[in-house]
């Protein structure tokens, strides 16, 4: 793939270990993903596969978890969005949205009882954190957990969930009338609960080989220790958001290097006026503008992991590479699609399957918008949401 300025060389042992299991794991074991596109289906047979292969949170320690470099987790990132990003959500959403909440704000008993199961695929996860009516703002979300004895009833909708559908638990985030101020808490919710339904949202134009659907709880009991111990606030949601969309921050550049990747191989095949496109200037600035967007953010990508890896991560540098990344892989998965002439437009080729991929990746994870007001408000000290 594209590494026009040799950052590959940069990798330890263990990371191109990972860049090159990765990748013989998407080549050998991944069904075509544009069939699947097609159909709107996930290939669930991958769910235990990629655990067995340590995809899930391989960035957290303990519980049997590999501990990986952030760089290496991000090149894993990359690697699963290159071929599609449904197989990037899957693993983003168990790793960075399930586990690692549990991982830093569960019990002792939460993590041993889901962490092991979550990090062979054995069980699945999904967070709940939009609503119907609460999406950019979801510190104005309505459901709630009312204290009952040694227990709390859950009331709510959840949409937009990635896996809620086949998920053996749901992280979902509530206001606590339990308390003063009713704070947002997370609750591990077991989704074969009395009173818990997980419709699946059908007829999706993007990200089509990713199940998603809503989370509607009516008078859901739990025990009081499923409520994640260890954090209060929107910090709670706010702070698995950001793991995530550091995995999108490298995703994207997966998804843009294939882009290109074939547009090049197409550019050199495809001939025209007796020879190949790529002879003709207007393809090769195509190619060239591709090339230097992607190397950015390719850089950015790198910058960000030794930024975390050495503890200096502030949540706005990931939402500034979130916003330029993913920006990148949606312009650029337009350009190849355009170089592909006719045949772009089919599943035949990858660029306009990333392409309205990227239209979910643009909006979820905190919209490119959201993401602008961020660093706005970073930039000048003035918040510019309401
Ligand atoms: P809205 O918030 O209604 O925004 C609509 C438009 O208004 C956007 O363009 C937005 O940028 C703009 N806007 C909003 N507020 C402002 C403002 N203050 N200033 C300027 N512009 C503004 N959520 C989960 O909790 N869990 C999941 O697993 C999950 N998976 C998803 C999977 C898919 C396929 C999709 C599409 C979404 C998923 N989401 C998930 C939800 C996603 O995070 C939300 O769609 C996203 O936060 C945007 O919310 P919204 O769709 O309600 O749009």
């Amino acid at each position: 793939m594209l590494d026009y300025f040799d950052m590959e060389s940069t990798l330890s042992e263990e990371e191109r270990l990972l860049v090159d299991s990765a990748r013989s794991f998407v080549d050998g074991e991944v069904p075509d993903m544009g069939d699947h596109w097609i159909e709107g289906t996930f290939p669930t047979d991958l769910i235990p596969k990629m655990g067995e292969m340590g995809f899930y949170a391989p960035n957290l320690d303990g519980y049997g978890l590999p501990d990986v470099s952030e760089t290496a987790y991000g090149l894993l990132m990359r690697e699963l969005e290159a071929c599609d990003s449904g197989l990037r959500s899957m693993a983003s959403v168990q790793g960075a949205l399930v586990m690692y909440p549990i991982h830093a704000f569960g019990s002792d008993e939460q993590k041993e009882e889901w962490l092991p199961r979550l990090g062979t695929g054995d069980a699945v996860g999904c967070f709940g954190l939009t609503e119907p009516e609460h999406g950019s703002n979801p510190s104005a979300m309505e459901t709630m957990a009312e204290p009952d004895g040694d227990e709390y009833v859950l009331n709510g909708s959840k949409t937009w969930i990635t896996n809620s559908p086949i998920a053996d638990v749901a992280v979902v985030w509530a206001k606590d009338h339990g308390e003063e101020g009713t704070p947002v808490r997370g609750f591990l919710v077991e989704t074969d609960r009395d009173g818990v339904t997980t419709n699946k949202i059908d007829e999706k134009l993007s990200l089509r080989a990713s199940i998603t659907g809503e989370i509607s709880l009516q008078n859901v009991r739990v025990p009081a220790e499923n409520r994640l111990p260890g954090v209060e606030g929107m910090k709670g949601p706010l702070s698995c958001l950001t793991q995530a969309r550091y995995g999108i921050a490298w995703g994207a550049v997966g998804a843009a290097q294939d882009c290109f990747e074939t547009a090049r191989e197409y550019a050199t095949d495809r001939e025209q006026f007796g020879k190949p496109i790529g002879g003709f200037q207007m393809q090769q600035e195509k190619l060239a503008e591709m090339a230097t967007q992607i190397t950015l953010a390719q850089l950015l990508a790198h910058r960000l992991a030794d930024l975390k890896e050495a503890g200096e991560l502030r949540p706005q540098h990931v939402s500034m590479a979130k916003r330029n990344n993913v920006r990148t892989a949606r312009d650029q998965s337009r350009i190849a699609r355009e170089m592909l002439g006719g045949n772009g437009i089919t599943a035949d080729y990858s660029p306009m399957r990333h392409m309205a991929n990227m239209e979910t990746v643009y909006t979820y994870e905190g919209t490119h918008d959201i993401h602008t007001l961020i660093l706005g408000e970073d930039l000048t000290g003035i918040q510019a949401y309401q």
